[in-house]
């Protein structure tokens, strides 16, 4: 079967959900091998990745890997696109994943497709573009296909792989040196889940009003267990960290609920949350775009609704 590279996202040592949504796509596609760039790997890990599917496992552990910022895992995956001549690289379509795609691909010289959100038999990526408004199905027609693939675009299921392991040496070019890391500072992330990956997610836009404002949007998401999230008009005013932006320069989600407050409904956020299972709008103008999309919608001043589902949602804990 071919081979097929999944670059592995991880976290003080656990496997990012990301990871498991590639190697299940990769499994469609042909035998699943995961690459794992830098310290952290466990036999934890290991177990994690085997059960979503990895066949192989490329283990660089090399702290060498993590203090060069991006362009040391571009190098790792250029050298195994050589060695293994896998059928394709798959990467997530986060900020480094896309910077690697990048990277790989002039190294390999090689076509890449990013924001993927499908990939079917033949190796044929379907990209969503124009912020979700058109779906188009492309194929790499040049070296190794890479190709980048949203987070939330597949649903990570679990199936045994063999898991055999290979470390891997890298000696790295002075190129790839070029930039080094020198501080870590582990962001306040509170009790909340990450975004991305949180089963709940809570969105204020512009009619939130303000910074401070913001305080209503974060009761409710506590309340809920949620993640906090942003449309690009509040990130931009400077209300909420441009981190929690939701939408197609954002960050895009896939929850099981998802609550839009103060929220239009432009074709760029809805890029980064359409696929959310249930959609919740509350604003105050019965003809925002966001009610077409949305399962349950409210029409109201948000500054009253909000904190009242924030106390009937206390209520019933
Ligand atoms: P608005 O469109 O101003 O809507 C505010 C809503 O709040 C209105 O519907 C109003 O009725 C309602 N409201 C006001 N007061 C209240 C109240 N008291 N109670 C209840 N409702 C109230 N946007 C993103 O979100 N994410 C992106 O990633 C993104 N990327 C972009 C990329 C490009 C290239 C471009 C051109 C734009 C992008 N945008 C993005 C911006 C996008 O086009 C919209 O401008 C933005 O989403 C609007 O944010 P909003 O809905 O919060 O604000």
């Amino acid at each position: 079967m071919a081979e097929i590279l999944v670059l592995v996202e991880h976290v003080d040592g656990e496997v990012k959900k990301v990871t498991l949504e590639l190697l299940t796509l990769a499994r469609s596609l042909g035998s699943p091998s995961a690459v794992w760039a830098g310290p952290g790997y466990s036999e934890a890990a290991k177990a994690r990745l085997a059960e979503y599917g990895a066949d192989k496992i490329y283990v660089a552990g090399a702290q060498d890997i993590a203090d060069h910022v991006v362009a040391p895992k571009a190098e790792l995956l250029a050298r195994l696109v050589s060695s293994a001549s896998p059928a394709a690289v798959l990467v997530a379509a986060t900020a480094e994943g896309k910077e690697v795609a990048g990277r790989l691909a002039i190294k390999t010289d090689s076509g890449v497709l990013t924001d993927a959100v499908g990939l079917s038999d033949g190796l044929v990526a379907e990209q969503s573009i124009f912020g979700g408004g058109v779906n188009v199905k492309s194929k790499v027609v040049k070296g190794t296909p890479i190709v980048a693939v949203r987070p939330n675009s597949t649903a990570p299921e679990a199936s045994a792989g063999a898991a055999a392991e290979e470390q891997v040496e890298v000696e790295l070019s002075d190129a790839a040196k070029a930039a080094r890391v020198v501080e870590r500072v582990a962001q306040d992330k509170g009790a909340r889940p990450e975004l991305t990956e949180a089963a709940i997610v809570v969105s204020g836009g512009r009619g939130v009003g303000s910074a401070e404002n913001f305080a209503i949007i974060e009761k409710l998401a506590d309340a809920l267990g949620a993640a906090v999230g942003a449309s690009r008009a509040a990130t931009d005013a400077g209300w909420y960290p441009h981190q929690f932006q939701v939408g197609q320069t954002g960050k895009t989600v896939s929850p099981q609920l998802y609550i839009a407050a103060g929220i239009s409904g432009a074709i760029q956020h809805r890029a980064g949350m359409q696929t959310a299972k249930t959609i919740v709008a509350i604003n105050k103008d019965p003809e925002a775009p966001i009610f077409e999309l949305a399962d349950f919608g409210i029409v109201g001043d948000l500054h009253q609704i909000v904190p009242n589902l924030t106390e009937e949602v206390q209520k019933r804990k």
